[in-house]
């Protein structure tokens, strides 16, 4: 039987090399001058949902530098919190949900982010992507799969697989994409929709994976 994805190895690679200049996104990066842990991968996450790159960057530096703990962000007042991330999308219901969260992991679990999938999807806020995030980003476990809207609907164009959502891709990627790559997955296809397969009208014309790609559903390309 042919594998639903020929050549992996060499499109992985050739993603490190095209992405390379990219600086890699600020949730699954280590940043300056504050500590590398999961409670910290946790708020960045939250703060990126439905918002650019450089916006989450900027705000989570801002918040992170000084206040990076569940004890800490459980005590500051809403309006401290907006300020710090302002103007992040959704600036005031992430306030509220970052200081809910905080006082969570503080009272149920000890002060610590649970590195156990079911466990992070019970915080309220916490949907699939960023529990995947926090296990494999904060925890670095291996056999998860955070999928963002690059990363599922670039395996579609590729003609990997042929899903309707995130939840979706989610499982049939885990059915055909081996899993020595999941590590890397996310980070690489997150830059690679951000930069080069880009939502509408993608620049096809520079992209390494062109002999590889079907371009399901691209209507307009450059
Ligand atoms: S050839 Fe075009 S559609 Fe296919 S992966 Fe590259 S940029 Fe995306």
């Amino acid at each position: 039987m042919t594998h639903p994805i020929s050549h992996v190895d060499e499109i992985f690679s050739l993603l490190k090399k095209e992405l390379d200049p990219y600086g890699r996104p600020i949730v699954s990066r280590s940043k300056p001058d504050i500590p590398d842990t999961p409670f910290v991968t946790l708020i960045s996450c939250l703060l990126s949902l439905r918002t650019k790159d450089a916006v989450t960057e900027k705000a989570a530096l801002q918040l992170l530098k000084e206040y990076n703990t569940p004890e800490q962000l459980s005590g500051m007042p809403i309006k401290k919190i907006e300020s710090l991330i302002y103007p992040v999308g959704f600036y005031k219901t992430k306030a509220r949900r970052i200081k809910e969260i905080s006082a969570t992991l503080l009272q149920d679990y000890q002060g610590d982010v649970p590195d156990d999938f079911d466990e992070l999807m019970k915080l309220k806020g916490v949907g699939r992507k960023t529990a995947n995030i926090v296990m494999v980003y904060g925890h670095k476990k291996h056999g998860y799969l955070p999928i963002d809207t690059h990363c599922h609907r670039i395996p579609n164009r590729l003609g990997w697989i042929h899903t309707k959502t995130p939840e979706e891709t989610e499982h049939a990627l885990k059915k055909v994409l081996p899993v020595e790559y999941w590590d890397d997955f996310n980070d690489l296809f997150v830059r690679f929709g951000q930069t080069i397969c880009v939502p509408i009208s993608p620049f096809c014309s520079r992209c390494s994976l062109q002999k590889y790609c079907k371009k399901i559903g691209v209507l307009t390309n450059r």
